[in-house]
This record gives structure tokens, C-alpha cells and sequence, in this order.
């Protein structure tokens, strides 16, 4: 495991991209944690016993037995009902029927669990985070992947991968009613195992509905795919051993709601809280553990943190999510910012005065890969506003990004070397500062990008402006090299990002994370909740300690 903390918790880049499987960690606990863990530990309940249990009744191949049929299907997606943005069907880049094996690595054609079972991928579909998806979007998302599931009932298994973050116009608790649709075309009898990002939220129709649930244990989530495979390991186990669904799952709803930056598992707090889930997991009597951070910029009753553990054995399943929700909870005033933070002004004459270069600033308000529209222009404004980055000799900045398609046609049309005028962003968001206009020099032009599909640098003064087809977050060196940028030789670079993604943050010399505005906002208290449940910590700072003993939650054959 790389040492470096840091790095961005962005959602979505990881179900696309591989990471290395992380190492089982099992001598993780620091002396001065005696809580939870520990009694565990020391109860004797935490054994290798019980994962090589679950190992051997994973390969146990019946005979005469045909395999089960598994369904798979889902949506990811999280998105922000403080961003004026809407999400469009599009944006899902839906794979349909046999394409979705391509998503998982651990199910590619000659891998050991594609042959444990009969297959059957609906769709599975998974945006950049953005704003609330339209109605019109998940209907027809949703409606898709019924008619698919009626083609080939029964089912034996269902693996429902999402983000658990969606927020649809109109409809509360997306993915609870999502599953409660599936419930009634594939019926109570097949076993639904749901896979989530620790962004997303767990309501209690998503927790009756489902019978085995977890998520990543990582922020950044480098442990999307292991997550995922592990989701998938359990649900072949309780099928094949004829174990069928647990008979208990318990579920604490914890008063907390911070944001990702905050709640990085590479440093404390979120590091010891999050050390204590695999442990917890595998005890015997009990198929997982999972802790969700929740997601803080939408507006609903169900935005908040929570527990849940899945098992057989009542006690250890209840007293586990008790120790868990409580540890949590008793650590919530440690939460800080994983970077030092300031205003964009204090950011900018702090990056101008010092000597480390590159030395980078998060513009983290509009962060894409948060839920941000992507086009705020009110950093940018700024920025060209300073005197400091008028003349072409000035400190150098690059600035990464803002959509603009119309200069991006005037940049096409003039070529690279002809000059550019004409205005960028707040199309989608005004809300912070009008369009922007710039005049320019191009400097490169780019095409092809999945998600950018065009993109331009346009010089102003010292400034080099990415400019846009589409949004795009810029998480990679190569994002930047290929457009013929040197950040390593960059005095400032400024991202639209919240945490520094890997590549960044190994290249940067400095970093400070801005608390710009945007709709994703790191400034919570900015935002003004009205739906999400009251108290919570931190907008209630001094509330009483809430009610954490675990609730039992209903069979999904009820
Ligand atoms: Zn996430």
C-alpha cells in the first residue's frame, strides 16, 4: 500500500479503472484504540477460520447441480440537488447484456467466479457525478432493466451494483424505489446482493429490500473492485451452501453528515473507523460489515451516515453494528479538512508568494467528480482578475477547467496560434458569476476525449485556460501533458477537484484546498438544508448523544 495519504475521494473514477487488490490488513490497530475492535479481538470472535469458511464453501461445485442464475444490474451515480445541473440518460454510458462483464475484471471470461454461475447482465450504468437526474432519464433506465429482468426469470441471485447517491427531480430515495421495482418482477425469493459506494446512503427500503449489502472500505476508493467481487464472493456463498439469505440484518442510522474531504480513510479519524470493518466482517456468524459516510450535498431525509451488518448470528450481528456506529460517533469532532484551506484570495497570494512549484489549489466548490456543475466561472473570474497573471511573464497558471463550447468552435476555427474572444462557463451555473469572456491565444487543441470530446488551452496574460466541450475532471498528469502542458513546470495549477487524485498530489511541491462556492460547496453550513433529518452533527454542534443500538431489519420476504 502506498504510504502517501492522500488523494481525491471521487467517486466514479474507480469502477472504470483497476486498482490492485489491497493487502488484508490484520495487524491494524494502534494501542490507543480499545474500543470496539479490540473487544473483538479479544473475544476471540475475529479468525481467519471464518473467511476460509466462506472460501471453501465458495468452491464447493455441486454435483448434478446446475448453477445458479444470477442477474446483474444497476445504476451509479452521485449527484447534487445543490447544483442547479440535471443529468441526462446519456451520461450513464449504459452497458447492456454481455458488454456489462467488461466493467468487472473479476468476471472477465476466464475468470473463476464468471464460471460459478449462469450470468444474466441487464444494465448497469454509471455517470461523472452531477447534478439530479432527470425523471424522464431514470424512468427509461429503470423501465430497461425491468423488461430485461422479465426476459429470463426465475433468478437464484441479483447483484445490484450502484453508487447509492443518485438523487432523481421529484423522486426521493432513488435507489429504495429501484429496488423495490426489481422486488416485483423478480419476486421475494432471490437473493439480492447490493454493492455501494460509502458516499451513497442506506434508506430503510434499500436495507428491507436487499438481503446482503456492503461498500468500500476505502477513501479514495481503491478497493472498488475488491468491494464489488466481495459483494458478488457472498452472494454465490449463501446460494451455494444453501445458507440463502441471513437472518438478520442490522441497521443504525448515525446523525453525522460530512463531506468526503473531510472523512479520508487514509487519515484519522476515517482511517481507525474504517480499519475496524474487515475485522468485523469476518467474524463467524456474520457475511459483512459497512459503514457509510453518506452523501452531504443532496437534500433528503436519508442523507446521513449509517452501519449495517448482515449475519446469522443475532448478538454478534447487533452488538458489531452497535460498536461500529458508536466508534463513529464518538469520533465525530476529529473530523477536519485533509488539506490546509483558505478563501481563493488567501489560496492565490499564498501559492503567488511561495516558492514550492508546481504548487497546487483545489477549486472545490464546483468539483465534477463531487456533483459540481463543472462551469462555475467564479474562480476562473477571479484569477484573471489578479494583476498578477496579466502580463504573459507573469507567474504561471494553469487552469483546469471550464466548459466552453463556442470558443471551443472559435478555437477550431482559428487553429492553433490564431487568437480567440468570446465567452466560457455558467451555462449550467450562474448562480456564483455570469459567462466569462476571455481573448486569447490557442495553444493546443485536442479531440476525443470520453468526456471532455474537445478541448482547447487558450493563453490569457500568464494563464493557461483549459477550455471545454463538455466538462471533465483532470485527475491524470496526462490529462495535462497531452494538451501540451507541463504542470511539474507550472507555478500554480488550479483544479476543479476536491482532494488531490494520486498523480496530482505526488507532483505537487504545495497544495491548499479553496472553499469556493459551488454546488458542492465544502461549506456545508452554506448550503441550506431544509429535508435532511435534525439534529446532525456538525450543523448542530451541541446536539445530545443520539439512540445508536442496531434496529432489525425486516426479511426482504416480508
Ligand atoms: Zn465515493
Amino acid at each position: 500500500m502506498k504510504t502517501s495519504f492522500l488523494l481525491s475521494f471521487v467517486c466514479f473514477l474507480v469502477v472504470f479503472v483497476e486498482m490492485p487488490n489491497m493487502a488484508n490488513c490484520r495487524n491494524i490497530f494502534t494501542s490507543n484504540e480499545n474500543d470496539t475492535v479490540v473487544s473483538l479481538l479479544t473475544a476471540g470472535r475475529y479468525t481467519e477460520e471464518g473467511n476460509s469458511k466462506k472460501e471453501q464453501a465458495l468452491n464447493f461445485n455441486l454435483p448434478g447441480k446446475s448453477k445458479p442464475r444470477i442477474a446483474i444490474a444497476g445504476l451509479g451515480i452521485e449527484s447534487s440537488t445543490f447544483s442547479p445541473a440535471l443529468t441526462t440518460e446519456e451520461a450513464f454510458h449504459a452497458k447492456y447484456g454481455t458488454t456489462v462483464f467488461s466493467t468487472y475484471r473479476f468476471l472477465s471470461v476466464d475468470s473463476p467466479l464468471r464460471n460459478q454461475a449462469e450470468w444474466i447482465p441487464t444494465i448497469v450504468g454509471k455517470s461523472l457525478p452531477g447534478g439530479a437526474v432527470t425523471r424522464e432519464a431514470y424512468e427509461s433506465l429503470v423501465n430497461k432493466t425491468l423488461d430485461s429482468l422479465k426476459k429470463n426469470l426465475p433468478y437464484d441471485g441479483l447483484w445490484f451494483d450502484i453508487h447509492g447517491a443518485m438523487s432523481v427531480v421529484g423522486l426521493d430515495d432513488p435507489e429504495g424505489d429501484f429496488i423495490t421495482r426489481i422486488r416485483k418482477v423478480i419476486g421475494k425469493k432471490t437473493i439480492i446482493s447490493t454493492s455501494m459506494d460509502l458516499h451513497g446512503n442506506v434508506s430503510w427500503r434499500l436495507a428491507q429490500n436487499t438481503d446482503l449489502i456492503t461498500c468500500y472500505r476505502m477513501a479514495p476508493h481503491e478497493d472498488a473492485m475488491e468491494t464489488k467481487e466481495r459483494a458478488v464472493k457472498n452472494l454465490l456463498q449463501r446460494i451455494k451452501s444453501g445458507k440463502g439469505k441471513p437472518a438478520y440484518k442490522a441497521y443504525i442510522s448515525i446523525p453525522i453528515l460530512l463531506p468526503g474531504e473531510k472523512t479520508s480513510t487514509r487519515i484519522e479519524p476515517g482511517k481507525r473507523i474504517y480499519k475496524a470493518v474487515a475485522p468485523a466482517a469476518a467474524q463467524n456468524g456474520i457475511i459483512d460489515a459497512a459503514i457509510w459516510i453518506g452523501y452531504a450535498w443532496a437534500d433528503e431525509p436519508r442523507n446521513h451516515a449509517a452501519v449495517m451488518v448482515t449475519g446469522d448470528d443475532k448478538e454478534r450481528v447487533t452488538q458489531t453494528a452497535n460498536q461500529l456506529a458508536q466508534r463513529f460517533w464518538n469520533a465525530r469532532s476529529e473530523f477536519a479538512f485533509v488539506a490546509p484551506t483558505g478563501t481563493l484570495a488567501e489560496c492565490l497570494d499564498k501559492a503567488i508568494a511561495s516558492n514550492k512549484r508546481p504548487f497546487f489549489i483545489s477549486d472545490s466548490g464546483d468539483n465534477p467528480t463531487a456533483g459540481g456543475a463543472g462551469d462555475v466561472t467564479w474562480t476562473l473570474t477571479q484569477i484573471l482578475a489578479r494583476p498578477e497573471f496579466k502580463p504573459e511573464n507573469g507567474p504561471s497558471l494553469i487552469y483546469a477547467s471550464i466548459p466552453g463550447p463556442e470558443l471551443i468552435k472559435s478555437a477550431i476555427a482559428a487553429g492553433v496560434g490564431g487568437h480567440v474572444k468570446g465567452y466560457v462557463g455558467a451555462k449550467v451555473d450562474a448562480r456564483f458569476a455570469p459567462p466569462l469572456f476571455i481573448a486569447g491565444k490557442v495553444e493546443s487543441i485536442e479531440y476525443g476525449d470520453r468526456d471532455a470530446e474537445v478541448e482547447a488551452v487558450i493563453r490569457v496574460g500568464s494563464v493557461q485556460v483549459i477550455v471545454t466541450q463538455k466538462r471533465k475532471p483532470y485527475h491524470k498528469e496526462r490529462d495535462f501533458t497531452q494538451l501540451g502542458l507541463n504542470p511539474r513546470k507550472t507555478d500554480i495549477v488550479v483544479v476543479k477537484i476536491g482532494y488531490l487524485e494520486p498523480e496530482l498530489y505526488a507532483m505537487r511541491a504545495d497544495w491548499l484546498l479553496a472553499l469556493t462556492l459551488g454546488g458542492v460547496d465544502q461549506n456545508l453550513e452554506r448550503l441550506g438544508y431544509k429535508r435532511i433529518q435534525r439534529p446532525m452533527f456538525p450543523l448542530d454542534k451541541d446536539m445530545a448523544n443520539p439512540d445508536l443500538s442496531a434496529r432489525l431489519v425486516p426479511s426482504s420476504d416480508n
